[in-house]
């Protein structure tokens, strides 16, 4: 039989039940943005298309309607491990679901098609391969819902093949409503999707992009991992996961993690497969707290409390940054997005997205790249570049994230932009910034050439840092005073709005000092350590139901009974996220647990309680990384010789300091050495065919130097492992 036809049920009485099993099996006492009209639309049995951002409750968009609907709902969906997540989660709420795919034993999947054939089922989730597809029309069908739908078509950036086997399913089951869902796609996609499943006229529903509770941050890429443990630090009890390019470095920083006291794990797909179920796991259920992953981590989980990313490497395109950034706060409480962001890694990636023999599709990862580049420094508010590059118009300011908190002091720079500027035409705009910025503070490295060491603007900038140096470069690019050009080693360049300037015609204002306003956070008016207890107490539900702990209460459910202290059903019945199953279900565990605090600490229901202040534990010195203070004295513009006196160490050793910098490709090899003289380097390198110092010194003679070999020694090393990062994440 199938289900009833729209016409006996009013609209009203749709919306009355719909919004009745949110409450009673969901716990939610409203829906969020296009739901209800999503869910009208597929219980009148239209064909619908809803474009839904991560965490924007895609899934309940079938799930109420499969609940109304008197026969089975089929979910097709591409990933293994959130068809069974998902099932999971109904399970606990009391619904009948099940999943058929191929991790599962012959006998297993017999006992399901009984079920199914029993009726006993609401709803049943596919893989897009599944032979069970073709016999759906021999089955109570009320609605098939089809996950990820971008995976149908060659315009989407997943592209799945076994999804072309959905073509034809409109026309063997010609009356059956089928809801189309994606958080992905663009124009073409979506009108590919339409086409290739055959909808019929579809709804369409397309939900902002906006992840409104996430705040973006940029960072400079110096110091990083002082600067990831000042972030986690304030984070400890929050789950997190840091992505990082290479598959070592996960390990490398997880472990660093693990030695500062955190629990953290890391995870790529070099890792055993049992190995990466199990931390999987760990971090499913909240007992590992951080993730150290690559990209490989992250497809189809479906964790609702992460309540950070943190991107130590720069992602290679926005699309890779917002999808991934996207895994915090799907429960739509207040998440972080920290980007370390710093040239270096663009170059680095730089030579990454170089496809050998494309050029073609080099250039499109390029241009990707440079869009993630210009992220990285951007003036302007971030979420709005980011709904930008996804087609969406929004305001200049979001309010939340480090720009738009950010308050910049200009001053007038005029003086040193006319520095600046003279300086790049002196050199006939060929260099690039590190080589001007040495020119102008006078420099008297050997990479200085000496023609340039006789012109009258050379060393006129003594007086400032690099570091300021930069920032003012940086500020003349913004306001385009200067031009970068592209390519592996871009050079600045003067711009037609530079004459003026150079003139004395026209005023250039620079940033003074930029602060960061503290917004006040809302105070959490919540008590920590019963947080923690329901915590536990979620932890020790989930193990034993074999469940991740998000699935039995979201974080959003523990802090509001942290803040607001049922004391009885009723009162549980208005957190959100407890329906009645759930109440049934855990209600007195979670009731013992507050009211045994309540008791303790006298406390009655509701009332505002005073906020324990948060105590910040100081971390202990690490011990001072004799590298990186090499590598800071050299960005301050110390020469070799003079850090080595400095530091009453050898320049050898200095040398060998700065020679791991330029290994990682955090210093350019440029900025080391006189870039004439690094091919002749690389040639007696190759000749060699070793990796011994002296063949090659032997080689080149007295004008090269042992630590000028070093360097492209430690160039080559670099060039060689990020090809194997390459492959990795080929792999991964
Ligand atoms: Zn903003």
């Amino acid at each position: 039989m199938a289900a009833s036809s729209g016409s006996s049920i009013s609209i009203i009485t749709i919306n009355m039940t719909a919004l009745h099993i949110l409450k009673e099996k969901f716990g939610y006492s409203s829906f969020r943005l296009e739901q209800e009209a999503i869910i009208n639309s597929v219980l009148q049995k239209k064909d619908t298309f809803a474009l839904m951002p991560t965490g924007g409750g895609k899934s309940l968009c079938y799930q109420i309607p499969a609940l109304i609907f008197d026969g089975l709902t089929v979910v097709i969906s591409p990933l293994i491990a959130l068809m069974k997540d998902q099932v999971d989660a109904l399970r606990v709420n009391g619904i009948a679901a099940a999943f058929l795919n191929s991790t599962q034993s012959y006998q297993e999947q017999n006992e399901i098609l009984k079920k199914v054939q029993a009726k006993e089922l609401k709803l049943l989730y596919l893989a897009p391969e599944s032979n069970f597809i073709k016999q759906l029309s021999s089955y109570n069908v009320s609605l098939i819902a089809i996950d990820e739908a971008h995976c149908i078509s060659h315009w989407g950036h997943d592209f799945r093949p076994e999804y072309l086997n959905l073509a034809h399913l409109k026309k063997s089951l010609p009356d059956i409503p089928v809801i189309a869902l994606t958080a992905t796609a663009d124009k073409l996609t979506r009108k590919d999707i339409v086409e290739k499943l055959e909808l019929n006229n579809p709804s369409t529903f397309i939900s902002s992009f906006n992840r409104g509770n996430i705040r973006y941050t940029v960072v400079p890429k110096r110091n990083s991992f002082d600067k990831i443990l000042d972030f986690i630090e304030k984070r400890k009890d929050e789950s997190g996961i840091i992505y990082c390019l290479s598959r070592a470095s996960t390990e490398r920083l997880a472990e660093d993690l693990k030695n500062e006291g955190f629990h953290a794990l890391p995870y790529h797909a070099g890792l055993e497969k049992e190995i990466r179920a199990k931390h999987q796991e760990l971090f499913l259920r909240d007992e590992v707290k951080i993730m150290v992953a690559t990209i490989a981590f992250g497809m189809g989980i479906d964790k609702s409390n992460v309540r950070y990313v943190v991107h130590s490497d720069l992602p290679k395109n926005i699309e890779s940054y917002y999808q991934e950034t996207g895994r915090a706060g799907r429960d739509g409480l207040n998440s972080e997005a920290l980007l370390l962001y710093s040239y270096a890694d663009v170059m680095k990636m730089k030579r990454f997205v170089t496809v050998d023999g494309n050029t073609e599709q080099t250039e499109v990862f390029l241009k990707k790249l440079d869009q993630m580049a210009e992220y990285g420094n951007l003036p302007t508010c971030r979420r709005k570049f980011l709904l930008n590059y996804f087609d969406e118009a929004t305001t200049n300011y979001c309010g939340n994230c480090d720009v738009c908190l950010t308050h910049i002091e200009l001053t007038d720079g005029t003086q040193l932009a006319q520095k600046v500027l003279s300086a790049v035409s002196r050199l006939q705009e060929r260099f690039g910034a590190g080589y001007v910025i040495d020119f102008l503070r006078g420099s008297n490295s050997a990479k200085i050439q000496e023609e340039h060491k006789q012109l009258k603007t050379f060393g006129i900038g003594a007086d400032a840092s690099k570091e300021e140096w930069n920032n003012i470069i940086r500020d003349l690019l913004t306001q385009e005073y200067l031009v970068k050009s592209e390519g592996m080693y871009p050079i600045l360049q003067l711009t037609e709005k530079s004459t003026a300037v150079l003139k004395g015609l026209e005023k250039v204002m620079i940033t003074k000092s930029k602060e960061i306003t503290e917004v006040a956070e809302p105070e959490a008016n919540y008590e920590q350590t019963l947080l923690q207890q329901l915590k536990d107490i979620r932890r020790k539900i989930a193990n034993e139901e074999n469940v991740p702990a998000y699935i039995v209460l979201s974080d959003a459910t523990l802090l509001e009974l942290a803040t607001y202290l049922p004391h009885n059903k009723e009162e549980f019945l208005k957190i959100s996220g407890f329906g009645q199953v759930k109440i049934e279900k855990y209600g007195k565990q979670f009731w013992d647990v507050v009211a045994a605090y309540c008791r303790e600490h006298n406390l009655k229901s509701r009332i505002n309680l005073k906020t324990p202040k948060r105590i910040r534990r100081e971390r202990p010195e690490r011990e001072t990384d004799t590298k990186q203070k090499s590598f800071e004295f050299f960005k301050l513009g110390h020469s070799i010789a003079e850090i080595a006196e400095r530091r009453n160490l050898s320049s050898s050793t200095i040398e060998s300091h700065l020679a791991f910098y330029v290994q990682q490709g955090t210093l350019l090899l440029n900025e080391v050495i006189d870039a004439s003289k690094i091919s002749s380097i690389q040639q007696a390198i190759e000749k060699t065919e070793g990796n011994a110092l002296a063949p090659v010194k032997e080689l080149l003679g007295d004008s090269y130097s042992y630590g000028e070999i070093r360097m492209v020694m430690a160039h080559l090393e670099g060039v060689r492992s990020l090809q194997q990062q390459k492959i990795d994440i080929i792999n991964s």
